[in-house]
């Protein structure tokens, strides 16, 4: 699965499961972009992983859900490495609440950063990879944009419409070798995940047929198998890895 001369160019990746797309990817020999919005300490600490592990990396600060900073993010991308020929839309934020409770700011800071984000990063990505007849786009979705979760409309919206988004893409630049896919994670310990109350992970953990938490290599593992030569006749497909938890 090598990706040794690929450039690939990560959302949200000062930690979590960005930061562990990042590490796979580089690991299989991609010279990864590590963006981030805030977290500069941690994108640095993604970097530093990266190069002690002997792979290339430099980090891009960049608030993807603002259209003109993810067209730089894209222009910086390709003046760091050269290109971008692989693109993981994985920035995502919550605001959860009942919807009674649910402001309008929350509704739309959600949507902003989990689906326009990949809209604004996409557009600016496409315009390279149309040119290199090449290129893989992969988008971090959700179960809950399968299943829906209650507290979450804004969320679960915003990755159901990252699902539509990955399929008309799909069908759009597949004359032109592209490539976009989705992975959706079930539930992985991580910053976003923290708040949510115990009993809603006992619940949720009681509903998984594999028994377990999933862990962000393990999300990691199927966006570099989807980001290689080896996924060259997949697209436009959506790769639950949740334990079994959203299975049909
Ligand atoms: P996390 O630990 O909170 O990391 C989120 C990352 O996104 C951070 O690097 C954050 O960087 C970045 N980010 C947020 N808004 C951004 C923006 N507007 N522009 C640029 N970067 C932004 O969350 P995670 O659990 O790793 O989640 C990663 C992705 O997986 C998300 O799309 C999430 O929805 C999805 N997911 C997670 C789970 C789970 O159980 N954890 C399940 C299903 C799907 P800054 O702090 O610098 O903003």
């Amino acid at each position: 699965m090598s990706l040794s001369g690929k450039v690939a160019l990560v959302t949200g990746a000062s930690r979590g499961i960005g930061r562990a797309i990042a590490l796979e990817l580089a690991n299989n020999g991609a010279q990864v972009v590590v963006n981030y919005a805030k977290d500069s300490a941690g994108a640095e600490a993604t970097v530093q992983a990266i190069q002690a592990a002997g792979g290339e990396a430099q980090a891009v600060q960049a608030d993807v859900s603002d259209f003109k900073a993810a067209e730089g993010l894209v222009k910086a991308t390709v003046e760091a490495f050269g290109s971008v020929d692989i693109l993981v839309n994985n920035a995502g934020t919550t605001r959860d609440q009942l919807i009674m409770l649910m402001s309008e700011a929350d509704w739309d800071t959600v949507l902003a950063a989990n689906l326009k984000s990949a809209f604004n990063c996409s557009k600016a990505a496409v315009r390279v990879m149309l040119r290199k007849r090449a290129g893989r786009i992969i988008n971090i979705a959700s179960v809950a944009g399968i299943l829906g979760n209650a507290g979450q409309t804004n969320y679960s919206a915003s990755k159901a419409g990252l699902i539509g988004f990955t399929r008309a893409l799909a069908r759009e630049v597949a004359a032109r070798n592209i490539t976009v896919n989705a992975v959706a994670p079930g539930f992985v310990p991580t910053a976003l995940t923290n708040d949510l109350p115990a009993e809603i992970k006992e619940a949720t953990l009681k509903q998984i047929p594999l028994g377990r938490w999933g862990q962000p290599e393990e999300i990691a593992y199927a966006v570099a198998f989807l980001a290689s030569d080896r996924a060259a006749y997949i697209t436009g497909q959506v790769l639950t890895v949740d334990g079994g938890l959203a299975m049909g």
